[in-house]
C-alpha cells in the first residue's frame, strides 16, 4: 500500500515538474531503477509456502483402490512406503530409510494419484510442488524455496499430528537436470539442485516427522546422477501406459458415477483404446457424457463412447467442408483403407469417417485384435499396405492420386526404415547410418513397391464396390466396421451366385 502511494506521488511530482517545464527525464530514469532495485530485492526475500493438500481417510482422500491398473507400480510403492507406516521394524532390521522414490512414466498415467495414494496410504502430510516452481533468474532463490519445502514438511507434520510428511515434486527433471547441462549450467540451478541433495543426506529414520521425497518426470535420462545413486532416489517406479486390463479397471472407475447403456461394454471400449493413458481414458469418459447431454439423452450410449474415442484421438470436429467432389474424393480414399485392412487383417476395421477432426479429412479407425508391444516384419508390412491402400484406391477408381496421401507415404516410409534398422530386411543387420549412397532407398523402395503391388491387387479385387461405399460414406458421414463387413459378405455373395 506504502508503494503504491509513493508511487503515485512521485509520479504526481514529475508531471508537476513536467509541465513547469523541468527536464524530468533523468529523475525518471533514477525512479526505474530504483523500482528494479526493489522488485529484485522482493523476488529474493520472498518465501514461498507450500500449501499442504489434504489426501486423508477423514475427508475421503484418493487411495490406491481409486487408481487403475499400474499393479507393479503400486506394488514397488507399497513396500517402499512400510519405512513411513513400521519404521520400528525397519530399524531393528537395521534397514537404512528410504529417502526418495522416482516415478518414471508417460504424461496422464496417474504419477501424481500414486503420490496422494501414499500419502493416504500411510497418513502422511502431503506436501506438493512442480520443478518449475524451484527456477528463478536469481541465484539462491530455488535454493530457499527448497529449504522451505522440507522446512514446511516437518514442522507441519509436527503441528498437524502426523508422523510422516511426503513431499511429491511433479516434472523433477526441471530443477533435477543433469549438472553442466546446455542451459541448465546456470548457477542457480545447480545450488537449487544442490540444496535437494543437501535435504536429501539430512532425512533420517529418527526423525520426528519422517520425511518421504516422491519425485515424478517424464525423462528420466535427464536427471543428475547424484540424484540417482543409492541413498537419494533408491526406488525407481515405472508407471507406464495401462493394458487392456488395466484400461477396463480405470474406464470402470471413471464410469462409476455415470449412467450407462445396456449396448455399453466397457471390454470393448478397453480393446479399442491401446495406446491411451488413464488421463485418456478420464477425458474419453468425461467426452461420451457430454456428447449424451448434447443429444438429450439419459443415458451414456455405445455410440457416444465411440464419439468419444474420435474426439480424443482425432481432436475436436471442424468446420472445413469441402465441396463434393473433393468429398467423394476422401470417401474413395478411407474406403480404400479401410477394404485393405479388412482384407489384411480381419475384423480390424472400427469406425470409417469423412468427419474433419484435428488436422484429417477422414480416417478409419482400427481396433487391434489384442495389445501388442513389439512387431515382425509381415505386421509392420500390413500397417504399411493400410497406409497405402488410401492413394491407390484414388488412382484406380478417380484415375490419379493427391495430396491428400502425403501423411500417409511419410509414414510408410518410416515404417519400412524400421524394417531395414531392425535387420528385417533383404540387408540383414546393418547401421541405416553407415551405408552407401543409394542403397537405403533402393531398399525402401523394394519394400514399399511389394506393399503398392500388394494393395493394387485388393483394390482391383473389390473395385464395383469401393464406389458403392463412399457413395454411403458421403451419405452417412460415419459408418461401422461391422457395416463394411456386411457390406463387403454381401458383395462377395453376389460375386459367387454370379460365378455359379
Ligand atoms: P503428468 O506426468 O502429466 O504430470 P501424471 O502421470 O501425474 O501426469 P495424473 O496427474 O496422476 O498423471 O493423472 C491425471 C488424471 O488422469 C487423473 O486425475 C485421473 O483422472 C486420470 N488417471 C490417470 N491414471 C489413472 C489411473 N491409473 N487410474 C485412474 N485414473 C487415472
Amino acid at each position: 500500500m506504502i508503494k503504491e502511494i509513493g508511487a503515485g506521488l512521485a509520479l504526481g511530482l514529475m508531471a508537476g515538474l513536467f509541465i513547469m517545464g523541468f527536464n524530468v527525464y533523468p529523475l525518471l530514469l533514477l525512479v526505474g531503477l530504483f523500482f528494479l532495485l526493489t522488485r529484485v530485492v522482493d523476488i529474493k526475500g520472498s518465501v514461498r509456502q507450500f500449501v499442504p493438500i489434504s489426501n486423508s481417510k477423514a475427508k475421503g482422500g484418493i487411495s490406491f483402490d481409486d487408481i487403475g491398473g499400474q499393479n507393479s507400480a503400486k506394488r514397488e510403492l507399497l513396500e517402499a512406503l512400510d519405512f513411513l507406516r513400521i519404521p520400528e521394524k525397519i530399524s531393528s532390521l537395521g534397514i537404512r530409510p528410504l529417502k526418495g522414490i522416482l516415478l518414471v512414466g508417460p504424461p496422464g498415467t496417474g504419477k501424481t494419484l500414486l503420490a496422494k495414494a501414499a500419502a493416504y496410504y500411510t497418513d502422511s502430510l502431503f506436501l506438493s510442488a512442480a520443478g518449475s516452481e524451484f527456477i528463478e533468474m536469481y541465484a539462491g532463490v530455488g535454493a530457499q524455496r527448497i529449504r522451505q519445502l522440507f522446512k514446511q514438511a516437518r514442522s507441519g507434520g509436527k503441528s498437524s499430528n502426523k508422523k510422516s510428511a511426503i513431499i511429491f515434486i511433479d516434472e523433477i527433471d526441471i530443477l533435477g537436470a543433469r549438472r553442466g547441462s546446455g542451459s541448465n549450467s546456470h548457477l542457480e540451478h545447480e545450488q537449487t539442485l544442490n540444496q535437494l541433495l543437501v535435504e536429501m543426506d539430512g532425512l533420517g529414520v529418527g526423525d520426528e516427522t519422517r520425511v518421504l521425497l516422491i519425485g515424478a518426470t517424464n525423462r528420466a535420462d535427464l536427471l543428475d546422477s547424484a540424484l540417482l545413486r543409492p541413498g537419494r532416489f533408491d526406488r525407481i517406479v515405472q508407471v507406464d501406459l495401462p493394458d487392456q486390463e488395466g484400461r477396463l479397471q480405470i474406464l470402470r472407475l471413471h464410469t462409476r458415477n455415470k449412467p450407462l447403456a445396456a449396448d455399453v461394454q466397457l471390454k470393448n471400449i478397453a480393446k479399442e483404446t491401446f495406446g491411451f493413458s488413464g488421463a485418456h481414458l478420464e477425458s474419453l469418459a468425461n467426452e461420451a457424457a457430454i456428447v449424451a447431454l448434447r443429444e438429450k439423452k439419459k443415458l451414456l450410449e455405445n455410440k457416444h463412447f465411440s464419439e468419444a474415442i474420435d474426439k480424443v484421438i482425432m481432436g475436436e470436429k471442424i468446420d472445413r467442408k469441402p465441396g463434393r467432389e473433393e468429398f467423394f474424393r476422401i470417401a474413395i480414399h478411407e474406403t480404400g483403407h479401410a477394404i485393405v485392412s479388412e482384407c489384411i487383417r480381419s475384423c480390424s476395421v472400427s469406425t470409417i469417417t469423412i468427419i474433419p477432426r484435428g488436422k484429417a479429412m477422414g480416417y478409419i479407425r482400427q481396433t487391434p485384435a489384442e495389445d501388442s508391444y513389439i512387431s515382425t516384419r509381415s505386421n509392420i508390412e500390413e500397417q504399411i499396405a493400410i497406409l497405402l491402400g488410401g492413394a491407390i484406391s484414388e488412382e484406380e477408381i478417380l484415375g490419379n492420386r493427391s495430396t491428400g496421401a502425403t501423411a500417409d507415404f511419410q509414414q510408410a516410409i518410416e515404417l519400412a526404415k524400421k524394417i531395414v534398422s531392425a535387420g528385417m530386411s533383404s540387408l540383414g543387420i546393418v547401421s541405416t547410418d553407415d551405408l552407401p549412397n543409394g542403397v537405403l532407398h533402393k531398399n525402401l523402395k523394394e519394400i514399399l513397391d511389394g506393399q503398392e503391388k500388394r494393395v493394387r491387387d485388393i483394390i482391383l479385387k473389390y473395385r464395383g464396390i469401393i464406389e458403392n461405399v463412399a457413395n454411403y460414406l458421403l451419405e452417412k458421414e460415419k459408418i461401422s466396421g461391422a457395416c463394411l463387413r456386411n457390406i463387403l459378405e454381401k458383395y462377395e455373395q453376389k460375386k459367387q451366385q454370379k460365378v455359379c
